[in-house]
């Protein structure tokens, strides 16, 4: 991975606390994913920074599913989550937790509060309670409920927990102070009533923590050193603080940076939650989404979004990433990786003409360039191959390097072959490119003298595989679908995120691809083999081009 110079405000942070000697233990942070859907980029930039800070600093990162809403909770969040960080290589060992098992704790916490007359129970209704907490200008108004005895108050949340009370009945609030500045010191509903199974804890609760609640909580409960969390929790941290400080348990301390944004994209799970839904995509996983799963089957290598989360860096302020730079990352990465492959993806027919018909040749093609131990394959040449229709041309102009009547062309590990005609259909479609070919210009034994400018790819007709690739664009027809707050964001999908191509011709090497295998059609881009086809198919997902093509298409 790349190694960053200086240090990034959080790694002052702890390089200072480490020397002033406050954790001999080593520092611990934590993910904290809530398993309402599949992760995304966003959460694998907060992964790398706090299993990043750990591997960096003697330390340890917990897993906890912060799982206290079982509306939209399920175990195949759990289980997709638990794969995708892995697969991005990191290790929580034993350490997975579930706020949900500290639901006993956070009752006595909540308890605790109201003994102490720091809680209370609100008969008030959500609109009153809304109505009561004034705004930024003008301070709230305190709850008619907000002196009830603490005999009360202890009597009437146990029987919200035993289920005594109808679902949006009461709520326990945190007795702060209704006119503080900050909105959310002002009395916070810490626990509601809600009737609904739990995935972990079933029927047991018939209340449930408000994630305010919990989370800070359950940071202290794992004694969580530094825990890190975006820009829009730092109004909250006062809240956090008070109710450490009032329940006397470990002070975690918080520390906030901006979340990650990417252009032509959506990152909140309940918007990718809707382009699933709606159908506009397959799956949480289709390789148009920006989740890990997805980016995983679009053939997105782990080392590429490490990397990628490294140079986007720790920032104390939002932005919005350019997708060329994901994109940079992965091509870079793939680079090194891929194996070199030919595939046409628009055949036409290329005849050599003076190449007699029953003969055919091996020919031995490195598979990388960038990597020795990668080897070599072998390529069949004959009389018949296939080429790009795109690199054929009647008429070109000057600076065409490919095939045109009388022009001279080299294909890739073989002979250079000079154009000598062409055939054409009743339509006026191409069907056919003749060539002759120079025997003695053979790649790597070339003693021909001939210069020829262009290289092109092909496979050979007589043994080339029948192929289908899945073509991938932008998502979003806009670099930020979600700026303009008038227009519905499904609106501005791209139509053509997916162009499916039938009937591509590769060479027979690639029926072999296994879904871990990265290659390069030369002069195509980058490819995966399609885990999700049958396996007799052969199909492959498009991950990125040889170039950036958002700048040619006018993306910022
Ligand atoms: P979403 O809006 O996508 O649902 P979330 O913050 O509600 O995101 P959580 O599952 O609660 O999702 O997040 C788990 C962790 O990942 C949190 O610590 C959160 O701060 C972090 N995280 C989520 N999105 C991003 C992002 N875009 N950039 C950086 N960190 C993120
Ligand atoms: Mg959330």
């Amino acid at each position: 991975m790349e190694k960053r110079e200086s240090k990034n405000f959080i790694e002052q942070i702890i390089e200072k606390d480490l020397a002033d000697g406050k954790f001999p233990n080593g520092i611990i942070t934590r993910f904290p994913p809530e398993p309402n859907g599949y992760l995304h980029i966003g959460h694998a930039k907060s992964i790398v920074l706090n299993f990043g800070l750990t591997q960096k600093y003697k330390g340890k990162t917990n897993l906890r599913f912060d799982d206290t809403n079982p509306d939209t909770e399920s175990i195949e969040f759990v289980e997709s989550i638990k794969r995708d960080i892995r697969w991005l290589g990191y290790d929580w060992e034993d350490r997975e937790y579930f706020t949900s098992d500290y639901f006993g704790k956070l009752y006595e916490f909540a308890k605790d509060l109201i003994k102490r007359d720091l809680a209370y129970v609100d008969d008030s209704t959500p609109d009153e309670i809304l109505a009561g907490k004034g705004t930024v200008e003008v301070p709230g108004t305190n709850s008619p409920f907000r002196e009830r005895s603490v005999e009360e108050n202890l009597r009437l949340f146990e029987g919200m927990k035993n289920g005594e009370f109808a679902e949006g009945s009461k709520v326990l609030r945190a007795k702060i102070d209704m006119s503080q500045p900050n909105m959310h010191m002002r009395d916070p509903v810490i626990y509601r009533i809600k009737r609904m199974a739990h995935h972990r804890t079933g029927n047991e609760w018939n209340i449930y923590p408000m994630y305010d609640f919990a989370h800070g909580q359950s940071d202290s409960i794992e004694e969580i050193t530094h825990s890190l969390c975006t820009l829009e929790f730092e109004n909250h941290r006062p809240l956090y603080n008070w109710l450490i400080e009032q329940l006397g348990i470990y002070p975690s301390r918080q520390i906030e940076f901006a979340r990650l944004n990417l252009n032509y994209t959506v990152m909140s799970k309940r918007k990718l939650a809707q382009l699933v839904e709606n159908g506009v995509v397959e799956s949480w996983s289709d390789p148009r989404m920006p989740t890990i799963s997805g980016m995983r089957n679009r053939g997105y290598t782990a080392a590429a979004i490490r990397n990628f989360c490294d140079r986007v860096g720790i920032a104390k302020r939002d932005n919005v990433i350019d997708m060329s730079l994901l994109e940079f990352c992965v091509r870079e990465d793939l680079n090194k990786v891929s194996l070199r492959r030919m595939a046409v993806l628009d055949p036409v027919k290329l005849i050599i003409e003076n190449y007699p018909e029953d003969q055919h040749e091996n020919l031995l093609a490195e598979n990388n360039p960038e990597d020795e131990t990668a080897g070599e394959r072998k390529i069949t040449f004959g009389r018949e191959l296939y080429i790009e229709r795109e690199d054929f041309m009647e008429d070109p102009p000057k600076k065409f390097f490919r095939m045109a009547p009388g022009r001279f062309v080299r294909l890739k590990h073989a002979y250079i072959l000079e154009c000598s005609g062409f055939k054409k259909d009743d339509n006026g479609e191409l069907i056919e490119v003749h060539a002759r070919y120079f025997p003695e210009s053979k790649s790597g034994s070339d003693t021909s003298g001939i210069k020829a400018k262009g290289t092109l790819h092909w496979v050979n007709a007589a043994d080339a595989m029948e192929a289908k690739v899945n073509m991938y664009d932008r998502l979003f027809k806009v670099a930020e679908p979600l700026a303009d707050k008038k227009v519905d964001f499904l609106d501005l999908v791209n139509e053509d995120s997916l162009n499916v191509v039938e009937g591509v011709k590769v060479e027979p090497a690639l029926a072999e691809a296994g879904s871990k295998d990265h290659f390069q059609f030369m002069r195509k881009g980058y490819f995966v083999r399609d885990k999700n086809a049958a396996s007799d198919e052969l199909v492959f997902n498009m991950t990125v081009g040889l170039r950036d093509s958002w700048a040619k298409k006018g993306g910022k």
